[in-house]
């Protein structure tokens, strides 16, 4: 396929009137950022779109790049050719040759008259584009509604776009318009797919990761890293911030209460991050928790764990199937990452049968008798180690990730 420019689509935020200065910066800014490797590149302003000039540069590796653009709705590549009537239509029929026609192909032209001195009106070019493309190619019938094919010929005045298709971008709010959240990052399927939907939103995600060194080994470190490097390709940097959190969990062990170590463990994970939080100035925490998952998932688990923070607790898969979870860690990269069997903290010292019905005013005064509690959260928030990441930091030495997979209940 050849063309010659990209034409992009903003999404939902147009409508909000007064923020739309304020969006649209920040979506060019992302488009800027993703656009640097390819000097070739122009971005062109107009009207409340964007298009992007090719200058020779490859449009499917582009339109890769701009699906990870949040605020971004759909993506159309162009041909472009001279506002005049023959131009028009050798380019027509050249640009419809390249899809693949067989007997069921329907399509219709929907010319478009920008230019108003262009001397055939939009129902004219209708009629002088179609009819030479049905006499090239008579396999295609005309279908007004839904067709296979919609070319579109913008005719402006210094020159005319043709285009038929319109790729989905990734949709949502720009980048860091909506604030910044803490994101608590585990090794697992959800709490990547639960940082990207908060992304896509408009959240700025810095990751908490709760790690339990030796209990925990490097790799299960490296696989979160290796997440967040994942999820940093759609926004260019993400701070990760790990959390030694093995003084707090060991603290919960013995205390004769096994079957509430979880809830003790979350409220103690969320009490960390709600320290970190208010030291970024994140307003909001961020969890991949889908009700009734598991034990630590059910409804009045998220109530005994949720009190232990004032922040907002953010919990984008709440209401979502795991089947659906795992299609769109699939489309976003990270599933493959996810299923590394590298252990997580949580699953340490986990009791053969974690309550699913925690009581509040036990859990509270079990926390109380502990004196040391306090300190060592204290403690793990002081020893959090903070890097950043970007798509291009390397990772450890993470073991091969391509090998097959296949579909495991262990992740359900
Ligand atoms: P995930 O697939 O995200 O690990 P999960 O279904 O395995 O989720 P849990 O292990 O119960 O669920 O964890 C629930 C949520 O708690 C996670 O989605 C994540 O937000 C947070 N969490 C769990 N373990 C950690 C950890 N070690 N570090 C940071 N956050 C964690
Ligand atoms: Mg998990």
């Amino acid at each position: 396929m050849t063309y010659d420019m990209l034409l992009l689509r903003f999404g939902e935020f147009t409508l909000k009137g007064k923020n739309r200065n304020r969006f649209e910066k920040s979506v060019l800014n992302h488009i800027r950022n993703v656009l640097k490797p390819y000097p070739g590149a122009k971005i062109l302003k107009e009207y409340g779109r964007l298009y992007i000039e090719l200058n020779g540069e490859p449009p499917e590796i582009l339109i890769h790049a701009l699906k990870k653009v949040f605020g971004l709705v759909s993506i159309s590549p162009v041909r472009v050719c001279p506002s005049e009537l023959d131009p028009i239509i050798a380019t027509a029929v050249e640009f419809v040759g390249q899809k693949e026609l067989t007997d069921t192909t329907t399509f219709k032209v929907n010319a478009r008259r920008v230019w108003k001195q262009f001397p055939h009106s939009s129902q004219e070019m209708n009629h002088l584009v179609g009819s030479p493309l049905l006499r090239t190619y008579p396999q295609l019938k005309v279908k007004v509604k839904k067709p296979d094919i919609e070319l579109r010929v913008e005719i402006r005045e210094n020159e005319t776009y043709l285009y038929y298709e319109v790729i989905p971008g990734a949709g949502g709010y720009p980048l860091g318009t909506n604030g910044k959240a803490m994101l608590l990052l585990s090794g697992g399927i959800d709490s990547p797919v639960a940082g990207w939907s908060a992304m896509r939103r408009g959240l700025e995600i810095e990751c908490v990761h709760f790690y339990s060194f030796p209990y925990t080994s490097q790799l299960a470190k490296e696989k979160v890293m290796e997440l967040t490097r994942l999820l940093s390709g759609y926004t260019g940097k993400i701070k990760l911030h790990l959390v030694p959190f093995t003084d707090v969990q060991t603290s919960f062990v013995g205390i004769g209460q096994d079957n509430l170590i979880i809830t003790f463990m979350r409220r103690a994970m969320l009490r960390i991050a709600s320290s970190l939080a208010e030291r970024e100035g994140a307003l909001a925490i961020v969890t991949g928790d889908s009700l009734g998952q598991v034990a630590s998932q059910t409804l009045p688990s998220m109530n005994v764990i949720g009190r232990a923070t004032e922040l907002p607790l953010l919990r984008p898969l709440v209401m979502m199937d795991k089947n659906d979870i795992i299609n769109i860690a699939m489309d976003i990269g990270t599933f493959e990452t996810s299923i590394l069997p590298y252990e997580d903290c949580c699953t340490l010292f986990v009791p053969k049968s974690p309550t699913t019905n925690p009581n509040l005013n036990i859990i509270e005064k079990v926390e109380a008798s502990l004196t040391r509690l306090p300190a060592l959260l204290q403690a793990a928030v002081e020893g959090t180690e903070t890097v950043i990441i970007t798509p291009d930091s390397k990772i450890g030495t993470m073991a091969e990730k391509n090998e097959e997979f296949t579909l495991n209940e262990d992740w359900f």
